[in-house]
């Protein structure tokens, strides 16, 4: 694949974005396989090709706001997320079962969120940590929560002169956490379903329940509505919820991209997580 352009700065990415509509390359792990042709020859798109790779000043590291906020630079790779201390556990949990070793030391995050694969294994945790994407062009920046920025598979509100710069996750405190993925193997594997969770619990009452789904439709499937029913409820009343919980959410996640086994699968662990809090179990994070 020709590369047309090694911009030095920020803003030279930004004027070739919006002059030349020239497409961002991170890692290229997945535009190197878009642009595919066949054996002997170089993969091609129908637009040129910027690396932003290298411009670490501007879109890299990982910091945490003075608020609590963690911010995560665009071309942050895979690696190093899975490495930093302040990085969320459940996106930690994530970034570390991504590909191997090689994959996720060039993988980045803006290149995961950028994809919009309804298989890829960030923007599932991180839309159940209600995550912002931060966008900027030559005429600004926007912000918006990453569940509405990805519309659906493959599909993103990008606008043409935009560069993905940062993402956004608020503080949380949970009593529990859950992640889960399951793929046809440990490393390498695509996910054929994945599933974060989080609670917290204060003086016996439920006071924040998420969880979210992927590989489970177009894109991550959060349902309000299921978690609704279990937000500001006793702890004991738990388990008279769980059935209704589970077929909301069994209404929630798509039918055509989850056959029934990976929906009952989706099933055992919710009411995993469940039981955990309903049995005070100590350790916070559930296995
Ligand atoms: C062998 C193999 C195994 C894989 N395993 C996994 C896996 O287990 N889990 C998983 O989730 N994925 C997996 N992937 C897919 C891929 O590695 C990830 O989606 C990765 O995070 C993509 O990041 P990248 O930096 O390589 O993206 P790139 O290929 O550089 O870009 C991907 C897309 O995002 C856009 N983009 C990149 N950066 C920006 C930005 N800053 N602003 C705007 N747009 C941007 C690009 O233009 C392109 O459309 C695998 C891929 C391969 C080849």
């Amino acid at each position: 694949m020709a590369v047309n352009y090694v911009p030095s700065t920020l803003d030279e990415a930004l004027l070739l974005r919006k002059d030349r509509k020239a497409i961002p390359l991170a890692g290229g792990t997945d535009i190197m396989v878009q642009g595919k042709r066949g054996l002997g020859l170089a993969p091609q798109l129908d637009r040129p090709v910027m690396i932003i790779s290298h411009l670490k000043d501007e879109l890299g590291g990982i910091r945490k706001d003075e608020d609590g906020s963690v911010v995560i630079g665009a071309i942050a790779t895979a690696a190093e997320i899975a490495s930093s201390d302040i990085v969320p556990w459940h996106v930690r949990m994530a970034a570390s079962g991504m590909g191997a070793i090689a994959l996720r030391n060039s993988a980045t995050i803006g290149g995961n969120i950028g994809n919009a694969s309804p298989k890829g294994d960030l923007p599932q945790p991180l839309i159940l940590l209600d995550a912002e994407v931060v966008l900027i062009s030559f005429d600004g920046e926007r912000r918006m929560l990453l569940d509405d920025f990805i519309k659906g598979s493959k599909t993103t509100d990008l606008h043409d002169d935009e560069i993905i710069a940062s993402i956004v996750i608020p503080p949380h405190e949970f009593t529990y956490s859950y992640y889960r993925k399951i793929g046809m193997r440990k490393a390498n594997a695509i996910s054929k379903l994945s599933l974060s969770a989080a609670a917290t619990i204060k003086d016996g009452l439920v006071v924040d329940f998420r969880a979210s789904s992927g590989a489970a439709g177009p894109k991550v499937i959060r349902s309000r509505e299921a978690e609704s029913m279990i937000i500001r409820r006793p702890v004991e009343d738990i388990e008279g919820i769980v059935p209704d919980f589970l077929e909301a959410w069994d209404h929630a996640i798509s039918p055509h991209a989850m056959p029934r086994y990976r929906r009952n699968t989706t099933s055992r662990m919710l009411t995993r997580f469940l039981e955990a809090i309903v049995n005070g179990e100590p350790e916070g994070i559930v296995r």
